[in-house]
């Protein structure tokens, strides 16, 4: 591994809805940094499985580091730390808990479908962490829609104002390249076969731009002088506030506007910061070592069934082999074991600075939201557990392994799999289960089956609220017909109602009660 300590990082995720490109931009963004030479290889989700052994040979001999879970690379004498968000349809709390790992997000748009449901999700909780975002119009070389259009969707939908660096020159499916909004220079394109190389891209003069591009280059002057009279001209402290974007156009398929988007990262995106301690104040970024714990991962290969904690980096430089603290308990951590981890291959991480993320093996004392610390103590603020939407009681199939079904639920509890709620009534044989995202009780079937060897029984409960009350409220809120009261492994007790009229209803006839609303997802 080379010394990539000293070099400044950038650490972001991309947020889109499925199938905008999502993968396709990270393998272009990859490629861009000249990792890959050859795109045609990668592309596609047929053609995953050659980037993982790509990877894993880049790895070794380039000295970046992958995981599942951030990909790490240099570029422009930067190192790029790139964490994934989850990819599947359903939402969950882990996507929030990843979005409180990096310091910018890349909103991927796809230029005909413009915002979708899960971007405007996984926009509202960007805007909640105050994150800044750059957004890409994604697929600019097929047939899409209007890029003022699109501009105005991502005001009015999401209160954002788009501030386009570049503008596409060309309608969607016929593009030829874009304006440089800042140069007022031409980035032309080049479409190259399947798009197997590093596109090229040339750099023309204004002039030049008229000569090669005709009536397309005047209208998109026209249109980025409209922006500029509308103030869509970029402003960094209102991108950094959260409340203007950047916009790229770019097409990941065909490597375009990909290089302009790291840049952009580059020049624009913020570097690690202070952390916000729970205390108040925050951990400067040269203070002592301090990380955070973001994700907890087990059982992901049969070779290696152990826990997997990711932590972020907040402070101070991480070595492997230092022995930290754990800050909820006070017991010291031994990081003997830190990995970057890809899949079923790991390789040991040596160092890693702010913004970098860690992979600690046999982790089983930690748990999200954890802090780790040497030197002067720290700890970070919990992170948020979001409202649940969907309620299940579980219970196991066969009697006889009670037992691995405790240990079961307590650890997919403590990974953030999914919340675990208890009450005197229902007792600890079947607990209810609360997910932000349905899919979140699938993963806990298969695990309990696979991996606990107690399958298990989830009957749907008809609650759909969950709010936030005390103790001594209970007693009151449980007497109202349909609505139950049980507590959260974390304490919180929380009132379960099956829709928010029985809430409001219960309001009325209750008033002195707390019944607040918790944090919520989308
Ligand atoms: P993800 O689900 O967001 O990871 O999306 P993928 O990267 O798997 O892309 C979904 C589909 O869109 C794939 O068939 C890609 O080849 C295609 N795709 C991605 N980016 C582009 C693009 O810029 N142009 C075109 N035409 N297709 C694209």
């Amino acid at each position: 591994m080379p010394d990539l300590d000293r070099r400044p990082r950038r650490t972001f995720a991309v947020i889109s809805h499925p199938d905008a490109g999502k993968s396709t931009l990270t393998e272009a963004l990859v490629l861009h940094a000249q990792v890959i030479a050859e795109a045609g290889a990668v592309h596609g989700k047929a053609g995953r499985k050659g980037t993982v052994s790509d990877w894993m040979a880049m790895e070794r001999s380039r000295g970046i580091s992958i995981s599942s879970t951030a990909l790490q690379f240099a570029y422009r004498d930067h190192v790029v730390n790139l964490v994934d968000t989850p990819g599947h349809a359903d939402f969950s709390e882990d996507t929030y808990r990843v979005l409180s790992a990096v310091d910018s997000a890349v909103m991927l748009v796809d230029a005909a479908k413009g915002l979708e449901p899960q971007t405007l999700k996984l926009f509202r909780v960007c805007a909640r962490r105050g994150l800044p975002v750059i957004t890409v119009i994604n697929k600019w070389d097929r047939p899409g829609r209007d890029a003022l259009e699109l501009m105005d969707e991502i005001e009015s939908q999401i209160g954002l104002r788009p501030t386009p660096l570049t503008w596409p020159v060309g309608v969607p499916g016929d593009f030829h390249g874009v304006l440089d909004r800042r140069t007022g220079g031409f980035v032309r394109y080049t479409r190259t076969a399947g798009g197997a190389t590093r596109a090229p891209e040339e750099h023309l003069t204004a002039e030049a731009a008229l000569a090669a591009a005709g009536e397309d280059w005047e209208r998109a002057s026209e249109e980025a002088e409209l922006l500029t009279a509308d103030g869509g001209d970029h402003d960094q402290s209102t991108f950094l506030a959260g409340r203007t974007t950047p916009v790229l156009f770019a097409s990941a398929l065909l490597n375009f506007g990909v290089a302009q988007l790291l840049d952009t990262l580059l020049e624009l995106a913020p570097a690690p910061g202070p952390t916000p301690l729970a205390a108040g104040g925050a951990r400067e970024v040269d203070a002592d070592f301090s990380a955070y714990v973001f994700k907890v991962q087990a059982g992901m290969d049969a070779n290696h069934r152990d826990r997997l904690a990711y932590a972020r980096v907040c402070s101070g430089v991480f070595e492997r082999g230092m022995v930290v603290t754990h800050a909820a308990t006070g017991k010291p951590f031994a990081t003997k074991y830190a990995h970057t981890v890809f899949g079923k291959e790991r390789s040991s991480v040596e160092t890693a600075s702010p913004g970098d993320i860690v992979g600690l093996v046999n982790a089983n004392a930690l748990r999200v939201g954890d802090t780790i610390y040497d030197g002067v103590p720290a700890e970070f603020p919990e992170i948020e557990s979001f409202a649940p939407e969907h309620f299940v009681s579980a219970r196991v199939i066969d009697a006889g392994r009670y037992k691995r079904f405790r240990r079961g639920i307590e650890q997919l509890d403590q990974e953030g799999v999914v919340q675990v709620l208890r009450s005197e009534l229902r007792g600890d044989q079947a607990p209810v289960l609360a997910a932000v995202g349905p899919m979140q009780f699938e993963v806990v079937a298969a695990r309990m089956e696979t991996e606990f060897h107690a399958p298990i029984r989830m009957d749907n409960l008809a609650y759909s609220l969950a709010l936030h009350t005390t103790p001594e409220h209970a007693g009151t809120i449980s007497g109202f017909s349909g609505v139950e009261v049980m507590t959260r492994s974390d304490g919180t007790v929380l009132a379960l109602f099956p829709d928010k009229w029985k809430a409001d209803s219960v309001r009325r006839q209750a008033p002195g009660v707390v019944l607040e609303a918790l944090p919520v997802g989308g």
